[in-house]
């Protein structure tokens, strides 16, 4: 906690629930930490502990890059989310949640559902990204994809000198909800789209629904095209992989795409692979929880999301001008924003 600057660490313990949970508050300055609650079993409490520390310094980053008055926060509920999980524990940790007054925001990851965020909302108002037959935002996938598809607009203006999509070739891996809606904006302005899938069906009827061409999961990294869309999981961009590829840009959606930052990182530099950093351009679900929490319309989340497109464009002229790895050019914008609003704290 010395080390980055934790706030505040929750321990939450309950027996009748069998309830074990912990909650990490990174950084409030901007405003309250807001952090996916995730359930899974750990090996040992430490490993939820840094998981956690880990996740609430990137939500910091990333509500700060973003442009949202939020913080960066995060929780991990101890246990098997398909055998472990009861109305009882999530309506307990809601009430741990109630107890922060505020200070943390609690929203969908791995392992809940929005079932489970309605249950923590029982208890506490602290919850974002409800479902919107709950006034909530309801799903953040085509906010998501929108925001990566200005984040590939910004890298294909950066290269090329415009951010025409006409006759560019996108390859998406994963066909999911992000992948889809991210597909869909592609082929509606002419791009040609190459889609692969672990799950064969539902890549044959992605490719076939919007006239991509479905392409296996080991050679989309060979593929000769303008962008690479991570939109499946994490880690994909690695030294195996940069070493095959032949694409100039990658953005995506997934998250924590590059295995080791710093060394992959370096490695795109050198390749001049332009990487627009995942935690910005995939930021548009954050943005409509934010926008859920501020009570404010379709419109403004839409506005809010097209700011993507300035940010990814000042972060890679950055990581251009400076010779830095582009994550950390965003790294930095967000460090500045952070210091500067301090200032400001009442
Ligand atoms: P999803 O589960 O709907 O889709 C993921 C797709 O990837 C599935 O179709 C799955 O079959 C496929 N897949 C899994 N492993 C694969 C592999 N090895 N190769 C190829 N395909 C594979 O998830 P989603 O909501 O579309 O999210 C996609 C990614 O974006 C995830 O990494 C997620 O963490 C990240 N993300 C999503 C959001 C959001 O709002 N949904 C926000 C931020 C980040």
């Amino acid at each position: 906690m010395t080390q980055f600057g934790h706030q505040q660490l929750v321990f939450c313990n309950d027996q009748a629930t069998g309830l074990q949970a912990v909650i990490a508050i990174h950084d409030t300055t901007l405003g309250p930490a807001i952090g996916g609650v995730r359930m899974r079993r750990y090996a040992t409490t430490d490993e939820a502990i840094d998981d956690v520390l880990r996740l609430s310094r990137g939500m910091t980053y990333k509500t700060a890059v973003a442009g949202v008055n939020l913080g960066g926060g995060n929780a991990a509920i101890i246990g098997d989310h398909r055998t472990e999980k009861s109305e009882a524990l999530l309506r307990r940790f809601g009430q741990f949640v109630d107890r922060l007054s505020g200070a943390f925001i609690a929203s969908l990851d791995i392992g809940t559902t929005p079932r489970d965020m309605e249950y923590i909302h029982m208890e506490t108002g602290h919850v974002a990204g409800l479902p919107s037959s709950l006034g909530g935002s309801g799903d953040s996938s085509p906010f998501t994809a929108k925001g990566v598809y200005y984040g590939i607009k910004a890298a294909l203006k950066e290269l090329y000198g415009n951010d025409s999509l006409a006759g560019r070739t996108v390859a998406v891996q994963g066909a999911g909800n992000v992948g889809e809606h991210l597909i869909a904006m592609l082929r509606e302005e002419n791009a040609k789209v190459y889609v692969s899938d672990i799950v064969e069906e539902r890549m044959i009827e992605i490719a076939n629904k919007y006239k991509a061409v479905a392409v296996s999961n080991t050679s989309i990294y060979e593929l000769d095209v303008d962008v690479y869309a991570p939109c499946a999981l994490g880690g994909t961009v690695n030294k195996d992989t940069i070493s095959k590829m032949r694409c100039r840009i990658i953005a995506g959606s997934a998250n924590n795409q590059l295995r080791n930052e710093e060394e992959d990182g370096q490695l795109l530099l050198e390749k001049n692979i332009l990487y627009a950093p995942d935690y910005l351009i995939n930021a548009g679900g954050l943005i409509s929880c934010y926008a859920e929490i501020a009570g404010y319309g379709m419109s403004r989340t839409a506005e809010l999301t097209e700011n993507i497109y300035d940010v990814t464009r000042s972060v890679l002229r950055k990581s251009i001008n400076e010779q830095i790895a582009p994550y950390r050019a965003a790294n930095e914008l967000a460090e500045l924003r952070i210091a500067a609003m301090g200032k400001i704290k009442k």
